[in-house]
């Protein structure tokens, strides 16, 4: 491990109470303010490959990786390069620039489902586009989503939401309009039954579904199979839209998304994350008759000042060229694993229930003996253990998320031995739950 065991923290005790004075709860996004751990959060000061320093010169193994983005680490040196190079050109005109192009002629060539995309600044930008193309194109005013997924903050996504949502409790926010939640049609993920009969009740005013093709915001929980398959199958018989929410999954799983990965092709695609390379982006796409609905060529309106923002595009091209090398996918599954068998054996030997979900390079321990599928299974786990195994975790000198309903991402700079030390890291934290 990277620490001696336990962590000097001064400086972000210090940071935190400075900062909680200008921000609400002193942070830009909820969970970062570690409440849900019973901690106060750790301020980084640097980050490079598979490594992040903080303010206190502590050194942590890095699983957060920024929430998913950085899938070929931190401040990884060709997209440091590019970034240079783009900023001494200017960092934004509101002009179409030719980078827009290479960079979505890149996602259209790369993801089945997208024949056209457009960019926008955020996940939740992009889902909340989708929605509103949905809804647009469908002239149907229901969506449904399924319990303990998140697709960022907009109202009508809100309901029963995972993540931040579910970490802190907080099942619907106040100031989304009743009106709007009534449109909101909420399952439990892996259901195919209950989303037939949601379809048999309201399948004519349902203008689409909206899906993690691997949820990543209850923990990790891959798809039953026949469950993303079903999904396409009901919304062709109903005429309603399959909307993949592929923000976390997207060039995390496979080269060509998890739609990719699975062979079902949704009508739209919402990206984000990875295809930012650490840079605020996002963006949606799909058939094109859908997508032309939007303006300018349709009536459907969206726009954004920086969108395909040039930084953000050189960031996120040169993030998916890297992903296009060879090797690339075999070596985050190889070392993902390595980690989860060595979870799996540190847990068995030691006698902690647990239950470990994976997919590629998204990866999420539960304490529960459980076989999680949906948001109530992944509940079962033991937060009270999560919470102290997440203490111990950072004290012995790896970060992951501070949530059970969070994964891990392992990146493609990882090395054996980081993921070796990341395992007897997690054998001395589960020792100290016993
Ligand atoms: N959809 C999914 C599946 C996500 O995981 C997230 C963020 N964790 C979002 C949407 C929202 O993205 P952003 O935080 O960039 O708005």
């Amino acid at each position: 491990s990277q620490n001696p065991g336990k962590r000097i923290d001064a400086r972000s005790k210090a940071a935190f109470e400075e900062a909680k004075q200008y921000i609400p709860g002193g942070v830009n996004s909820p969970v970062r303010a570690f409440k849900s751990v019973g901690l106060t959060p750790v301020y980084m000061e640097r980050g490079e490959g598979a490594r992040v320093y903080d303010i206190d010169g502590n050194t942590y193994i890095d699983y957060v990786a920024s929430w998913g983005p950085l899938i070929m680490g931190h401040a990884h040196p060709e997209v440091v390069e590019a970034l240079k190079k783009t900023a001494e050109k200017g960092t934004s005109f509101g002009a179409p620039t030719e980078m827009e192009t290479l960079m979505a002629k890149l996602v259209c060539e790369r993801v089945p489902s997208i024949d056209i995309v457009r960019m926008v600044n955020s996940g939740t930008e992009a889902t909340m586009s989708a929605l509103r193309l949905a809804r647009g194109y469908t002239k149907r005013n229901k969506i449904m989503k399924f319990e303990g997924s998140y697709h960022g903050h907009a109202d009508a996504l809100l309901i029963k939401a995972g993540s931040g949502v579910a970490t802190l409790g907080l099942p619907d926010s106040p100031g989304v309009p009743e009106s709007v939640a009534a449109n909101t049609i909420t399952v439990p993920y892996n259901d195919l039954e209950t989303v037939k009969a949601a379809f048999e009740r309201f399948g004519e005013e349902i203008a689409c579904i909206i899906v993690e093709p691997i949820a990543g915001n209850m923990g990790v929980v891959p798809p039953l199979p026949g469950f993303l398959e079903g999904l396409r199958e009901i919304t062709n018989q109903y005429g309603a839209l399959l909307i993949f929410d592929e923000v976390m999954t997207g060039f995390r799983v496979h080269l060509n998304c998890a739609q990719g990965l699975y062979g079902v092709t949704p009508d739209l695609t919402c990206l984000g994350k990875v295809i930012g390379g650490g840079l605020p982006v996002g963006a949606y796409g799909g058939r094109r008759d859908i997508m032309e609905q939007m303006a300018p060529s349709g009536p459907i309106y969206q726009a954004g000042t920086l969108s395909g923002n040039p930084l953000a595009m050189a960031a996120g091209y040169t993030t998916l060229k890297l992903l296009g090398e060879p090797g690339v996918y075999e070596k985050l599954e190889s070392l993902s694993k390595r980690l989860e068998e060595g979870f799996a054996k540190n847990s068995s030997e030691l006698g902690i229930a647990s239950t470990i979900n994976r997919v590629g390079s998204m990866v999420c321990p539960f304490f529960t003996d459980v076989r999680v599928v949906n948001y109530d299974t992944a509940k079962t786990s033991d937060l009270e253990r999560f919470k102290a195994y997440f203490g111990s975790m950072l004290d012995l000198g790896v970060s992951v998320a501070p949530s059970q309903f969070e994964g891990m991402f392992v990146s493609a700079v990882h090395t054996e031995a980081d993921i070796d030390a990341t395992i007897e890291a997690n054998r001395t934290a589960l020792q100290r739950l016993r």
